[in-house]
């Protein structure tokens, strides 16, 4: 792991202080439109959330309680939802929340705090109806009392079962880590939150919550909330988000979870066989992490920063739930990827958690400007050569990405326009992440300082902070923070137009210099140079380079760069193969996973041996996927089912269902609305469907900007979420 403790500095001294919004968007009342000028602004509500049946834009929600009995038997949660709001249009006398059709809603009823003699301060039952909304979701309609005026305070309680919805994953004891104790997590991104509880399941809509939890001896509770507390003598848990956050950042997990401090607001989590290791692998660098961060962009708002690491099960790689967390196990191993993806995690404090895409079609706001934080975050704490190396891993992937899906492709588009129906996740990529993240870096050229840009960031977080914003809102800001660009109508220079930036297919109209990386990623280009022709080159030129003494960024480099040129002779591949073979076996799995590929892809018998470890050994759905896509694509499609067959009871049943439909295209694919770790995969032809990155996400993206669904197997990079 590369440390050179670089001390940040901070030069910003241009910060300017604005009151927190309080996070009441939904529908708030007489709150002007948008728009540069003097004095605070709100942004920009947009017009409508295709991905949300709820009427939120009809009420301002303050609050609400969830009070929950975990029972891991049944694998239930059982209990209440209280929703504290307002209605704030005149004649509005239904609530339409999202739901799913995985929860059993027992009863309905309405309460009108202090009503006195003006309604019912006694609770009212109400009628309520569920409708179908799409394969994600349903729609929850419920009756209010009559006379429901604007304005006025009610309080609704839904009690409720939840069953097998795609948000809450239970666990049984062989599937943890340390196989003696069952654990749920929760993963709400983007649009599963609504078979946890019924919500208003938009980015939209902020609100702070609290909740209750009851849970069966020796099981510990953690949720995303900035305050928690125990009660041992009725195994209760008490939680309290004081920040106004989306429905999709309220997570739980729950299991046998044991804690050490890391800092004075650090604390990692997980179960006591990986705990040791945990706090091995993040030591002090997490504190450190953040205080880079708030020199760069302002404070950190949520007081906690806590991290805790999941099972193999945790279908995607990291979720920036606020306060908490949650990452998966598997890359503990892995320490430069651990890295990275903690940093990210890290900067979605700043740049998802505190200001927040108001759609899921601009997801990019979120992701583009977290990637680039993070990598400002490793710049200062790494260097620049570091971090060229890692964007150009990611931008490789990129250019990867757009070969199999040609340059018109819409999925590319930073701003995807989808229909109803269309499941947002699906349509999470690699251009959410790294076109998003070239265009935050264009506008950073743009200002013509990199410091300078970070003050823009640090006052734009300022300026929104607890609220969610449209794209438009940052270019309105940017140009009115930047007033000499305005006036150069830099936003219509030809061929950078932010408009074609936002709606335009294919690849990003700027990239950043990373020659800074030179010294890194020179010599990778070089050994790949060597490995060019039909025969393997001549030993005393591969003197010179020892991978043992290169970094898992340009190990990992070499190999997507050779897999590129898969499939190889079978003479290259066997001096490969003697070359680096068992060195690379004794390396992280992002490592081992890409030469794995290569042996598949080039059917190279003799290391298949290697194959068949790796994947009795690792059950995530990261390090399983790809290889059994590029097994099924290539000739050892027999080997691939004996594996699964040996292996599948210790894969989560989810994955199972995706594994089974890549081996055995049996039954429909699963359909978006399964769990995000089990999307329909349509496994391409080897040379395109095993794209050479760690795919830890792997979508099918529907999009079309002419309305027909296209179908196309995105293999992601390292994703988090
Ligand atoms: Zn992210």
């Amino acid at each position: 792991m590369a440390d050179l403790h670089q001390t940040p500095t901070s030069l910003c001294c241009c910060r300017k202080s604005l009151p927190v919004s309080g996070g009441l968007c939904a529908g708030e009342p007489g709150r002007p439109s948008a728009g540069p000028g003097p004095g605070p602004r709100s942004p920009r509500r947009p017009r409508v959330d295709v991905a949300s049946a709820s009427n939120f834009r009809s009420f301002t929600l303050h609050h609400f309680h969830l009070d929950l009995r975990l029972n891991f038997a049944v694998k239930e949660m059982r209990g209440w939802l209280v929703l504290d709001l307002v209605p704030v249009q005149p004649g509005v006398c239904t609530l339409v929340l999202d739901s799913h059709p995985s929860l059993l809603i027992h009863s309905i009823d309405c309460k009108i705090p202090g009503s006195g003699d003006r309604g019912p301060e006694d609770p009212v039952s109400l009628t309520y109806r569920v409708d179908p909304f799409t394969d994600y979701g349903s729609s929850l309609n419920i009756s209010l009392p009559t006379g429901t005026r604007p304005g006025q305070r009610i309080q609704i309680t839904v009690r409720y079962t939840t069953t097998d919805g795609p948000a809450i994953w239970w666990l049984d004891p062989e599937l943890t880590c340390g196989r003696s104790r069952p654990l749920v997590f929760t993963q709400g991104h983007s649009v599963y939150n609504r078979s946890f509880f019924p919500c208003f399941d938009t980015p939209a809509v902020k609100t702070t919550y609290s909740a209750t939890v009851r849970v069966p001896e020796g099981v510990t509770v953690l949720m995303s909330a900035s305050r928690s507390s125990y009660s041992k003598q009725d195994r209760v848990f008490q939680f309290s988000m004081e920040f106004p956050v989306p429905s999709y950042l309220v997570a739980l997990v729950a299991g046998e979870l044991h804690h050490a401090d890391m800092g004075p607001r650090s604390r990692v989590w997980a179960e006591p066989c990986l705990l040791s290791c945990a706090v091995k692998k993040l030591g002090g660098s997490v504190e450190r992490w953040l205080g880079v961060a708030e020199d760069l962009f302002g404070p950190y708002l949520w007081g906690r920063c806590d991290i805790v690491f999941l099972p193999p099960s945790f279908p995607i790689v990291a979720m920036e739930n606020p306060c908490l967390t949650f990452i998966i196990a598997s890359i503990l191993e892995s320490s430069e990827f651990l890295l990275i993806d903690v940093i990210h995690e890290i900067a979605h404090g700043w740049f998802g958690n505190a200001v927040t895409n108001a759609t899921w079609e601009e997801m990019w706001l979120s992701e583009g400007l977290a990637t680039y934080a993070q990598r400002r975050i490793t710049t200062e704490a790494y260097g620049e050569a570091f971090t060229c190396l890692e964007t150009v891993v990611r931008l490789d992937a990129l250019h990867r990405q757009l070969r199999l899906l040609g340059d018109d492709n819409p999925v590319s588009k930073l701003q995807v326009k989808f229909e109803p129906g269309v499941n947002p996740s699906s349509l999470m990529n690699l251009f959410t992440y790294e076109k998003g993240f070239c265009f935050v870096s264009y506008l950073s050229q743009l200002s013509g300082d990199v410091r300078r840009f970070d003050c823009f960031l640090r006052d734009y977080i300022s300026e929104f902070q607890f609220q969610s914003v449209v794209a438009q809102d940052l270019i309105d800001f940017f140009l009115s923070y930047f007033p000499e660009l305005k006036d150069e109508a830099v936003s219509q220079r030809e061929g950078l137009e932010f408009e074609r930036w936002l709606s335009g297919c294919g690849p990003p109209p700027y990239e950043p210099d990373l020659s800074a990386g030179g010294a890194l990623i020179g010599p990778v280009q070089d050994l790949c140079d060597l490995w060019r022709g039909p025969a393997p080159p001549d030993p005393l030129s591969l003197a010179p380079f020892d991978l043992s003494s290169w970094s898992t960024f340009q190990i990992v480099l070499f190999l997507d760069r050779m897999l590129d040129r898969s499939p190889l002779h079978h003479e290259v591949m066997s001096r490969l193969s003697s070359c680096y073979s068992s060195l690379l076996d004794g390396l992280n799995a992002e490592v081992q996973i890409r030469w794995l590929q290569m042996v598949v892809r080039n059917s190279f018998y003799p290391d298949l041996p290697r194959v068949r470890v790796f994947l009795h050994k690792h059950t995530s759905r990261m390090y399983t996927v790809p290889l059994y896509e590029d097994l099924v694509a290539g000739v050892m499609k027999c080997v691939a089912v004996e594996i699964f067959y040996q292996t599948q009871l210790r894969l989560h049943p989810n994955l199972r269902r995706t594994l089974q439909h890549i081996l055995f295209q049996t039954g429909p694919a699963p359909p978006p609305s399964s769990p995000p770790s089990t999307p329909p995969l349509q496994p391409l032809p080897a040379a395109t469907a095993t794209s050479p990155t760690t795919a830890t996400a792997s979508t099918t993206a529907t999009a079309s900007s002419t309305g027909t669904p296209a179908s196309i197997a995105l293999l992601d990079v390292n994703v988090s979420a």
